[in-house]
């Protein structure tokens, strides 16, 4: 019997921990399973640079942390060790203390005399100041601190900065040699920046510089990894960034990314340096991420099939024939998977990833835009049994049916929206690009998300082989009017109002329906055991309604209507029931749902028979500590 993926791990804390499938990993080819290997190697072996850049004592205390729960022998069931275990997790999937979204601190629920005890029956050595580190809530107390009116730099507890204060690193930088003005370097992005008596000195992440031990070892897996590219520009690739790790040199950087851009045909591609700068307050640093990921060829070639398609899309949408494109070109997005997550984009990671950073690199050769299906995948599926479908679905049909088709629903609504609303519909003559002011991006949305609605239940697309059952449209309507209509309220606090383009888009489309419709009965609000629910009871009218509303929204954008526009999204999208709202907060509570979710990677081994590779074995059974714990045992290079 096959058995079912599992895609939820466990709950503590604010977060959850789920997993993510490498589908169709046992069918590629060796060389394949080799790339992805190493390349997850490469990924792996980067950890402690993450580590020590969120925060000078990580490291110390995450290896105190170990050692003591790899040692204690006494009560696990006791009230004071499971709050060990609790923060010791949540420090594990930070990265680091200080908490992976608030950036505070986080504090143990335990307390010091407990600690102590532990490293006496453990035989832990600790000093005192990482004691300090971990129980004083006074010291280091944020990663990040962004408020305008302090030194930035000198407060954020990260390590990107040593002794230096926000002017004195503003100074510097703007006294760094940027090189040529149109391509202008990323200064910055790879150095610790330190005072060195009087002066300020730069300590380079690099081979024979700062993080050198475990540099050398990203470098050794990616040049295993270069073996098996699936191109000569792949080669290259892995090349200068081997290049780049070994001098530091920023030039060599961006040469790098404009080759990685420029690279499309492999079926696997990765990611792997100083990327993101989220983490430096004043946004120079990288912290380190890498990501191996794979070309989803079916979900590729659907995006494909649909841009492919665009003109008969474009023709036969229900819009006013005045406002359509004579020539539309749909834009094909490519779709991934990934097989591994590393550094910055571990357990904590993006649903989509589009680089590089540097702007005249994006202006010049453009960037590299893909989702990743697998993750959105384990997001949806997990949120299937979290509670929310059983406590916001009016019927057990609709459940089920959403159980069957609502992934596949929600993927070809996102590609309908971004292949072809968006590029659909054009401006009369005359009309201003902004129009529409404020309103612009709402109304944007809106018709992209009509257009998506309109044609997941058109005739077409289950002729293109796109979509395989009547259900899959009906599950989008379902889950399109129970969101806009109720669930996106459990992200508003009580008392506010919406303000998000994508929220109030989505209510002024379900409350506009539901109004439309109420004469007919096409939308129902039904009371049950004191709750609200909102049943569809005619699909094809609500498609009409849909049309109407899709004509009336490209009408608005094409003359650039500003006072329709304005009354639609101040009449449908801004305010809701106030009472209502109030219910679906109290019902939401009830669930107790993490609000952050983290991934365990799957685990690569190597299959050998007599001195030879022959195969790479995939396995998803490790818990979230255990893989911790591993990463741990197998990837420390820095003290
Ligand atoms: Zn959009």
């Amino acid at each position: 019997m096959k058995q079912e993926f599992e895609y939820f791990a466990e709950q503590f804390a604010d977060l959850k921990i789920l997993r993510y499938k490498v589908d169709c990993f046992e069918q590629f080819s060796i060389d394949k399973k080799l790339f992805i290997y190493y390349l997850s190697q490469a990924a792996i072996s980067g950890r402690d640079i993450l580590w020590d850049q969120n925060y000078k004592h990580n490291l110390a205390i995450r290896k105190t942390l170990e050692e003591i729960y790899t040692k204690y022998q006494g009560l696990k069931e006791s009230e004071d060790f499971k709050a060990f275990e609790v923060y010791f997790k949540r420090i594990l999937f930070s990265n680091g203390i200080h908490h992976h979204y608030s950036m505070d601190k986080i504090l143990p629920k335990f307390n010091i005399e407990y600690f102590n005890e532990l490293l006496k029956v453990t035989n832990t050595e600790c000093t005192e100041e990482i004691k300090q580190a971990i129980f004083n809530i006074n010291l280091d107390n944020k990663r990040v601190v962004l408020d305008s009116d302090k030194d930035i730099i000198a407060t954020s507890a990260n390590n990107f900065y040593q002794d230096v204060t926000q002017k004195e690193v503003e100074d510097y930088y703007a006294n760094q040699d940027k090189g040529d003005v149109k391509r202008p370097l990323s200064i910055g992005l790879n150095s610790q920046l330190v005072k060195n008596g009087a002066k300020l000195e730069e300590k380079v992440w690099k081979l024979e510089g700062m993080y050198s031990e475990v540099i050398e070892q990203i470098i050794y897996w990616l040049d295993k990894a270069k073996e098996y590219s699936q191109n000569e520009h792949q080669k290259l690739i892995i090349d200068l960034l081997v290049k780049y790790y070994k001098s530091g040199d920023l030039r060599t950087f961006d040469d790098y990314s404009i080759e990685w851009i420029k690279e499309t045909e492999s079926p696997i591609d990765f990611i792997n340096g100083f990327i993101e700068v989220y983490g430096d307050p004043l946004a120079y640093k990288g912290s380190w991420e890498s990501i191996v990921n794979y070309t989803d060829v079916e979900a590729t070639k659907r995006a494909k099939l649909m841009s492919d398609n665009a003109q008969w899309f474009e023709d036969n949408s229900p819009v006013d024939k005045a406002f359509k494109k004579e020539r539309v070109s749909g834009v094909t997005a490519k779709v991934v998977n990934v097989a591994m997550l590393a550094g910055d984009c571990y357990p904590y990671t993006p649903i989509g990833i589009n680089l590089p950073n540097a702007e005249w690199i994006r202006a010049e050769f453009g960037s590299k835009s893909v989702t990743i299906d697998n993750i959105m995948k384990s997001y949806h599926m997990s949120s299937l049994k979290s509670g929310m479908l059983d406590e916001f679905a009016y019927s057990d049909e609709e459940r089920e049916r959403a159980q069957k088709w609502g992934f596949l629903g929600g993927c070809l609504h996102t590609d309908l929206h971004e292949c072809l609303g968006h590029g659909s519909g054009k401006l009369l003559d005359g009309v201003q690009q902004d129009a529409l002011k404020n309103y612009h991006s709402t109304l944007e949305e809106a018709r992209a998300d009509l257009f998506a609605l309109y044609y997941i239940m058109d005739e077409k697309l289950m002729q293109l082989g796109i979509v395989p059952h009547e259900d899959v449209a009906k599950s989008e309507y379902d889950a399109y009017i129970r969101n806009g209509m109720m669930v996106q309220l459990t992200r508003i606090e009580e008392g506010s109002v919406l303000e998000e383009s994508h929220m109030r888009n989505r209510q002024i489309i379900a409350k506009w329906a539901y109004e439309k419709g109420a004469e007919c009965n096409i939308i129902e609000k039904v009371q049950k055991d004191g709750k609200t629910f909102y049943k569809i009871n005619d699909y094809s009218a609500l498609r009409i309604i849909f049309a109407q509303l899709l004509t009336e929204v490209q009408r608005i954008k094409s003359e650039g209507d500003f006072e329709a526009c304005k009354a639609l999204v101040e009449n449908y999208g801004v305010r809701f029931d106030t009472d209502l709202h109030k219910e679906v907060l109290e019902r939401f509570k009830m669930l107790n749902i993490a609000p952050y979710a983290g991934f365990i990677n799957p685990k690569y081994e190597l299959v050998q028979n007599a001195g030879k590779v022959t195969d790479v074995k995939i396995s998803y059974d490790e818990s979230f500590i255990e893989q911790m714990l591993r990463y741990g045992k197998e990837n420390t290079f820095l003290n």
